[in-house]
């Protein structure tokens, strides 16, 4: 076999070869075999032992997953033993393979696609959630009838490059860290949740590759080259070098960067920045230390909602928040309100499916209308807050109105905490994302009434430019370099900066070198990113004078097109570290 130069979209950065272990695909298709009368019951027997052994194995992945993650993350899987006990299926299958006398594998193939196709027609989330726990437990009964081991994510036993179509939340959050080298999907953005999440779990990754479920097999050899979005299967000898080569050179600079830890952020003229970590679980924190963050700028709480049937209680978020700010000690940690929606569902709220997620009812929209949802996470982050640096900040607002009442609501949960005599800090900050086009626009407003901001380009970029961000069809358009995107996180910086206020960015857009540059020419103040981009900005910081990046920013805002403006400062950058980003 030659090899075959797939291109996609770089989501996390990082080169590593593989054999491919292709996800979610297993085949249903069984064919039919006829049996004897006396087989039937030689059937029915095989058929339960696989459900004894499906639930033996769910038992010890739900035990597994709860002592690597938590063990609110290994509820889900009770839903998976439920669809072992439920007797419809059970009965369906045993009366149709005494009735049809067909091999058992073939019958409940047929009954779990019967059943699927019921269940798509339904108009209700949480049922169509029911549909993939069938189907999942359906593969696993099925894989041990046909004597096969079911292979899921977080039970992986060799170290794979995964394959898929896509990743939901709770297949990338349960990811075995030290067995899934890289991954590769069908579809996505630079700023899906599946990037986002490669990128805070340090696999590199490409996504949006249109077709890698289809051109690559299970146990292919495939090279992922997250930083530059190439994926090669079956490549030949002298690639394979090239590729070492590059992943010598790569972990040669992570050492090298990893000299600057303890170092200031600040410009070669002294200008100081403050570098902050994005992270998705509390687990993150060793690694964001390692990385010798100021902080955290953006701790994303909607994967606290995920992988469990229940809603977290006050005082279990309480717990985790605490742990963070007592992690961090006099460092900042922006705890963001619950942002749900777009493509991070929850399936606990039982939503209404809707036409265009990404502009529906998420994140302080739902929160406004859900307010014993968001009362109970700002309590939890309040009394949280009497144990460190703690800050809160409210994603999607739109306007003034939002950001007011979600203040109020602050308020009424202050008076609640005062009310059960519990201590919280009362001077706690509190910020506003920006990431909707009204908002940036009207930065000047909303200014006065908060005490930061933090721009988040991965959605501002979305609604200004109107380019959905999980669409690899249109992943060209969206352009962080676009004059109307800088233009308006221009207008934001100024605006923050004339009400006194600091202006920082948590959208990937910040961990991009080349940008970065940019940004600290524009006078951002905080760059908050996924930890493993840290130093690399760090150095980039540190390798320019304030001065020559305000010219870079001036000089970068009088043109007229996304490719020029990204030319230009790709140019820029070599200039300045040929040694790392030169040809
Ligand atoms: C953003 O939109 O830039 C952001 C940081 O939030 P999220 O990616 O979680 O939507
Ligand atoms: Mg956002």
């Amino acid at each position: 076999m030659s090899e075959n130069i797939l291109k996609g979209i770089p989501a996390a950065p990082g080169i590593v070869v593989g054999r491919a272990f292709v996800f979610g695909r297993e085949d249903l298709d069984v064919a039919p075999v006829a049996i004897t009368e006396e087989q039937v019951p030689l059937e029915i027997s095989r058929f339960e032992d696989a459900l004894i052994q499906t639930r033996q194995e769910i038992i010890a992945l739900q035990k597994k997953i709860a002592q690597d993650m938590g063990s609110e993350h290994g509820e889900v899987f009770d839903a998976h033993l439920l669809v072992l006990e439920d007797r419809m299926l059970i009965e369906e299958v045993i009366s149709r393979v005494k009735k049809e006398k067909l091999n058992i594998d073939y019958i409940f193939s047929q009954v779990l696609k019967r059943y699927a196709q019921v269940f798509s027609k339904i108009e209700d989330e949480y049922l169509k959630e029911r549909i993939s726990d069938i189907n999942d437990v359906g593969r696993r009964i099925l894989r041990n009838l046909l004597g096969k081991m079911r292979k899921g994510l977080a039970e992986l036993e060799d170290e794979v490059i995964v394959v898929a179509h896509d990743l939901s939340p709770s297949d990338t959050a349960s990811m075995h860290k030290n067995r899934v080298k890289g991954f590769v999907t069908d579809i996505g953005g630079k700023t899906s949740h599946t990037a986002i999440m490669a990128k805070s779990l340090e696999i590199p990754a490409v996504v949006g590759l249109e077709t890698a479920t289809a051109q690559i097999k299970n146990g292919d050899v495939v090279i992922v080259d997250g930083s530059s979005g190439t994926v090669i299967v079956a490549p030949d000898a002298e690639t394979l070098k090239k590729y070492q080569v590059q992943e010598e050179k790569l972990k040669d600079l992570t050492q090298t960067l990893g000299a600057l830890k303890n170092l200031p952020a600040a410009t070669l003229d002294g200008r100081p920045v403050t570098l902050a970590a994005n992270i998705e679980f509390p687990d993150e924190i060793p690694s964001v230390l390692e990385h010798g963050a100021d902080g955290v700028g953006l701790y994303r709480t909607e994967y606290f909602y995920m992988n469990r049937k229940d809603l977290p209680t006050e005082d279990e978020q309480f717990e985790a928040y605490r742990n963070l700010a007592t992690n961090f000690a006099d460092k900042p940690v922006i705890v963001r309100t619950l942002d749900l929606g777009g493509d991070k569902f929850i399936s606990q709220f039982n939503l209404p499916k809707e036409m265009s997620p990404f502009m529906g009812w998420r994140a302080i929209r739902f929160c406004l209308g859900r307010p014993d949802v968001f009362k109970t996470q700002l309590r939890a982050i309040l009394r949280a807050s009497a144990f460190g640096n703690l800050k809160i900040m409210f994603p999607m607002i739109s306007g003034i109105e939002e950001l007011r009442r979600a203040k109020e609501i602050v308020e009424e949960a202050k008076e609640e905490l005062k009310k059960r005599q519990v201590a919280y800090n009362s001077k706690i900050e509190i910020g506003a994302m920006i990431e909707v086009p009204s908002a940036a626009l009207t930065s000047d407003l909303l200014a006065r009434e908060v005490a930061f901001f933090s721009i988040g380009t991965n959605d501002l970029i979305q609604y200004a430019l109107a380019v959905d961000r999980t669409n690899e069809k249109i992943a060209y358009l969206y352009e962080p370099t676009h004059p109307a995107v800088l233009r308006l996180v221009k207008n934001v910086i100024e605006a923050g900066h004339r009400a006194h206020i600091w202006v920082g960015m948590c959208g990937e857009m910040s961990s991009e070198p080349s940008l970065a540059i940019l940004l600290l020419g524009l006078g951002l103040d905080e760059f908050s990113m996924p930890s493993a981009s840290l130093l690399e900005i760090k150095n980039v910081i540190r390798s320019v004078t304030y001065e020559t990046a305000r010219g870079i920013a001036e000089e970068a805002l009088s043109l007229s097109t996304g490719i020029e403006v990204n030319t230009f400062l790709t140019g820029r950058l070599k200039e300045i570290l040929p040694h790392i980003y030169g040809d």
